[in-house]
């Protein structure tokens, strides 16, 4: 690492290559800088030395299915191509009997892990939650749920007029074993105004996250780039994370979501992320996340060629087979809407590192 120090031209990104050999973490302003330079080389070289310090050559991926129970969402975000009105044509509720026959099929593919979000639907009560994880535990006792995102749990809290702690407990007695990081997007106000107006602020999203933690769950925290957010609001968006993972240590996983806009509201005000964006991104959070352990490039989101190759630009995770997903691929996502174990596998192997199967608890 000092070898390779001296070889980096740019004078603040060698101050910074010093502080990630000395374990110190990137300030604020370093992060903005490594949002914005060109030097997606060096950079890459120190998510690199960091991830490989973490996890050596292993890369993580998982298989499991996506449970979208609703499509009916009372916010309707414009930056959503996924919900729809009650009353639509193609809007969906699945019945407990319907989610079974999901779970049971997927099951038989094999999965370990179900990952389960949805709409903010009023006629769904706790008890629809409850019996609906008892249920998957019941197919398959060992089962890893992953479930409802932060929005959710403020809903769930507010429709049903319970404390946020007492559905945290509820959902874990049921068998939820950690939550994903959605609904995140960008914590700036000025962002979430335009693409998420009736979604719960950036600084009530952080207090339920924090409330999991405290409740003993594990999450996952994401950001929605590449839309109408500027270098500055990607900066405060990852320093406020690490600043609640200073204090819970409850984040596994930083998973970057490449915006996709189609059939949005809207259409996003920029062209498509480039490799050469995506690298800078992912290398900067491996960089500054210093306090999360994970760094996950969804295949799903960012394509398959773009994950195995941030694998070596800080990324551990390409993400899971994730069969029946609907919320990105609603938006335009072209990936196919699952990968095949042995495909994830291929991909990693032939990034010359060894496959992990886990799930998101990354018990091995
Ligand atoms: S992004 Fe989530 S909260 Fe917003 S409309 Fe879509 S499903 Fe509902």
């Amino acid at each position: 690492m000092t070898e390779f120090i001296d070889t980096i031209h740019d004078k603040t990104l060698r101050a910074i290559a010093e502080k990630v050999a000395q374990e110190r973490p990137a300030s604020d302003a370093d992060l903005l800088h490594m949002l914005t330079t060109n030097d997606i080389l060096d950079l890459g070289s120190m998510a690199h030395h960091l991830r490989t310090n973490l996890h050596g050559d292993h890369a993580f991926y998982g298989v499991n299915m996506n449970l979208n129970y609703t499509n009916v969402c009372e916010l309707r975000c414009p930056l959503c191509a996924f919900s729809r009105d009650e009353k639509d044509a193609d809007a969906y509720t699945l019945s407990l009997d319907e989610m079974e026959d999901k779970v049971r099929d997927a099951v038989s593919f094999g999965i370990d892990e179900v990952h389960i979000v949805g709409g903010l639907n009023p006629l769904l009560k706790l008890e629809y939650f409850e019996d609906m994880i008892r249920r998957i535990k019941e197919i398959k006792p060992d089962m890893f749920i992953v479930g409802f995102t932060a929005v959710e749990y403020d809903y769930f809290a507010r429709l049903n007029h319970i404390p946020l702690r007492e559905v945290f407990r509820r959902l874990m007695d049921a068998g939820v074993g950690a939550l994903p990081g959605g609904g995140a997007e960008v914590f700036s106000p000025r962002v979430r105004a335009i693409i998420a107006p009736k979604k719960i602020s950036g600084k009530r999203w952080l207090e339920v996250m924090r409330t999991a933690h405290e409740a003993g769950l594990e999450t996952n925290a994401t950001l929605l780039y590449n839309h109408i957010e500027t270098p500055e609001e990607i900066a405060d968006h990852l320093s406020r994370i690490r600043s609640l993972q200073n204090e819970t240590h409850g984040f596994k996983t930083f998973v970057p979501l490449v915006y996709h806009d189609k059939k949005t509201q809207i259409p996003a005000k920029r062209p498509s992320t480039t490799g050469f964006g995506d690298i800078r991104l992912y290398a900067a959070s491996r960089i500054f996340l210093h306090n999360v352990p994970h760094l996950k490039a969804l295949w799903m989101y960012v394509g398959e060629k773009m994950a195995q190759t941030l694998l070596h630009f800080g990324a551990d995770d390409i993400g899971a087979t994730y069969h029946y997903e609907k919320v990105v691929h609603a938006a335009g996502a072209p990936t196919p809407d699952y990968g095949s174990e042995s495909h994830l596998q291929r991909l990693i192997e032939s990034a010359r590192m060894k496959p992990v199967r886990t799930t998101a608890s990354y018990k091995l």
